[in-house]
This record gives structure tokens, C-alpha cells and sequence, in this order.
């Protein structure tokens, strides 16, 4: 596994290497996704149910953002896909110019989907371009209601939502309808995906919409 360690660089700096990033992304077909989330909010675990999904259907690279762990991608690399590891460490968020870096050490080319799973937090990491086609929030039914009114900038990025832990739903506060009323505030048209990483469920669904967003990148 290949690792790439750096600071990250200020906000200027950050757009002209997103547009690179943006650019060689469009001329390999590449849908690149940023998926962003609090901590333990499951993104490596429905990264995990994904690549079990899609491999074989799709050429997947995945790049890790982790403040000094290499522990995700540990997980991603078991399952047989590209990882590149970024240590930003202590950086709270991920920077188009480690994107850049980290996407130059990726092995072989030629892929369909690359994710990027950024650093647990629902703050900056909305603020930095990475060059991606979208950007994914993954918010779970243990976290509370109040992270879609309280954090409003990363869902109003958001292109896509995915609400994991709805196996839990049963067993927490948390109120699909409120859920849904917040959103149609903030971000009335992102699609909205309920699934489980621990139980699979409405990873299919979740799948489909990766595979048809592939396919409109080619097109
Ligand atoms: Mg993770
Ligand atoms: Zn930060």
C-alpha cells in the first residue's frame, strides 16, 4: 500500500489544483465521489458493502483520508481494490492537493469509480474542492436529528445522502420525517439512500445509482 503524508494548503491554492484534479479526472471518464461524514458515521463499512457490490462490474480505487491511521485502508485493501493512503496528520480534512498526489501514486489506470473517503468531520471538509463529480454525506440514525440544521453547509453540498444505521432506527430518537423535513429545507433535490452497512440492506439501491452515475460520466 502506498502512503502519502502532507499538509494541507490554503483555500486559493486549493481551487487551481481542484480544477487540475477535475480535469484529468474528465479525460480518463473517472466519477470520482467524496464521501464525508462525523466519525464512526459507517463510510468505511458501506465502502466495504460497495466494493463487495460492484467489483467485478466496475474498475474501483479507492484513496483514504485519515488523520495518522492507515486502519480503513487496511479494510479497503483486504477486499482487493486500488487504496492509496493519505495521513494528513492532524489536518481535519483532505485538500485538492493531496488528492492530487495521493491520485499520481494510484496503481494502474484506466478506472471507473474512485472514492475518496475524506476525514471524519461535517465542518471543513465542505469547504475544500477536490475535483470530484460529487459529493456524498453519510449521516447514521445514531448521531441525532440536529446535524442537518447544525451543520447545514455539507448537506447543502451534498449530491447524494446516504442514512446509515437504519437497522438501529427502532432503537434511537431519530425521526425519518424530520429528517426528510430538514433536507427539503437545505437540499430539496439530493437523493437520499437509507441502508445498512452492518446488514446490507438498501446497499443494492445505493449500488444502482453508483452504476448509472458511471454510466452518465461516460456519456
Ligand atoms: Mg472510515
Ligand atoms: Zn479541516
Amino acid at each position: 500500500m502506498v502512503k502519502v503524508r502532507l499538509e494541507h494548503n490554503i483555500l486559493g491554492a486549493n481551487e487551481l489544483l481542484a480544477r487540475k484534479n477535475r480535469n484529468i479526472f474528465s479525460t480518463q471518464d473517472l466519477l470520482v465521489i467524496n464521501l464525508m461524514s462525523s466519525p464512526g458515521s459507517g463510510k468505511t463499512t458501506i465502502l466495504e458493502k460497495t466494493i463487495d457490490s460492484l467489483n467485478g462490474k466496475l474498475k474501483l480505487g479507492v484513496i483514504e483520508g485519515d488523520l495518522y491511521t492507515d486502519q480503513d485502508a487496511q479494510r479497503i485493501e483486504k477486499k482487493g481494490v486500488r487504496v492509496v493512503q493519505i495521513n494528513t496528520e492532524g489536518a481535519c480534512h483532505l485538500d485538492a492537493g493531496m488528492v492530487d498526489k495521493a491520485f499520481q501514486e494510484l496503481p494502474g489506470d484506466n478506472l471507473d469509480l474512485l472514492f475518496i473517503e475524506n476525514v471524519g468531520n461535517l465542518v471543513c471538509p465542505a469547504e475544500f474542492d477536490l475535483g470530484e463529480d460529487l459529493k456524498a454525506v453519510v449521516i447514521s440514525t445514531t448521531e441525532g436529528n440536529d446535524k442537518v440544521t447544525k451543520y447545514p453547509l455539507i448537506f447543502r453540498e451534498a449530491g447524494v445522502i446516504v442514512l446509515n444505521k437504519i437497522d438501529l432506527l427502532p432503537y434511537t430518537d431519530f425521526s425519518l420525517e424530520r429528517f426528510r423535513e430538514d433536507l427539503a429545507q437545505i437540499n430539496p433535490l439530493a437523493p437520499v439512500f437509507l441502508v445498512s452497512g452492518r446488514t446490507g440492506e438498501g446497499i443494492s439501491e445505493w449500488n444502482e445509482w453508483l452504476l448509472r452515475e458511471v454510466s452518465a460520466k461516460r456519456a
